[in-house]
């Protein structure tokens, strides 16, 4: 896809591996300059600014957690000092915590709801105000297939991602009238180290049911996240584009 992010500046939460990574290296290959922000991963942040500057993008990273409000607000003010605007913001940090109900402890419900929705929260309450003031901004928010489809082991985690899409919808239609656009990707299961708990068994499992008979590649899903952060999605707004090989239909 031919996309071009020049002069365009985007910030990803949980930049440094998996499919956050793959967004953040297609958004700087369209032109953007880009910032991402990590948790604890300090020389893989690193590694990936150095090899981000070798290929002429302007990168910045940013640590801390995504469920800490006043983070949110300080990577987003770090952001517009260094470069004025804030395009593109892809919530894309989230975790897993799973186990059926009834072994499901309070703290499993919380860690998961804390990072994977309150997060999306965080950094879109951070960004509302910029974006709005710009009168342009493209937001998109991480889901997964398990927020429409439910999955037995991941009360929590469906939780979290459906309500990602009922946050992404209505803030759709806060921000329309300013330009700025709200979507979700919701990727099916993509091959990364959160994908690399499955057993044997559960994978085989899920690729019965994919009709494009493989998990997905990260770059599946930063592709989709390229689209709609960039012009040819102007009109697009409020909508979850799944990437799921077919599974969730
Ligand atoms: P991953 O575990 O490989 O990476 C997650 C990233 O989020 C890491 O960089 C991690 O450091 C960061 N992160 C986690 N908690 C954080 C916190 N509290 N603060 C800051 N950063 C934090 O996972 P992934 O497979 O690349 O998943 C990325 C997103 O895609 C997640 O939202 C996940 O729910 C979603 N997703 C993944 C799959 C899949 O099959 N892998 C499927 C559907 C949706």
């Amino acid at each position: 896809m031919d996309v071009d992010l020049s002069e365009k500046t985007a910030l990803v939460t949980g930049g440094t591996r998996g499919i956050g990574r793959a967004i953040v290296r297609a958004l700087a290959d369209a032109g953007a300059r880009v910032a991402f922000t990590y948790r604890s991963s300090t020389e893989a942040a690193e590694a990936l600014v150095d090899e981000l500057e070798a290929g002429d993008t302007e990168a910045l990273s940013l640590q801390g957690d995504v469920a800490d409000f006043d983070t949110a607000q300080a990577h987003v003010d770090t952001v517009l000092d260094r470069w004025d605007t804030l395009d593109v913001l892809v919530n894309n940090a989230g975790i897993t915590r799973d186990g059926l109900m009834l072994r499901l402890t309070e703290e499993d419900w919380d860690d998961v709801i804390d990072t994977n929705l309150k997060g999306v929260f965080n950094y879109a309450k951070a960004a509302y105000r910029p974006m709005m003031g710009q009168r342009s901004g493209s937001i998109v928010n991480i889901s997964s297939v398990v927020g429409t489809s439910g999955n037995a082991g991941q009360t929590n985690y469906a939780a979290s991602k459906s309500g990602i899409v009922g946050f992404s919808k209505s803030l759709a239609r806060e921000l329309g009238g300013r330009n700025v656009r709200v979507n979700v990707v919701a990727p099916g299961y993509v091959q990364t180290d959160m994908t690399d708990e499955l057993s044997d068994d559960a994978r085989e499992g899920i690729l019965d049911a994919v009709p494009l008979d493989r998990l997905a590649e990260p770059e599946d899903v930063a592709q989709a996240v390229l689209y709609l952060a960039a012009p040819a999605a102007a009109y697009v707004t409020g909508h979850v584009l799944h990437v799921d090989g077919g599974l969730s239909m």
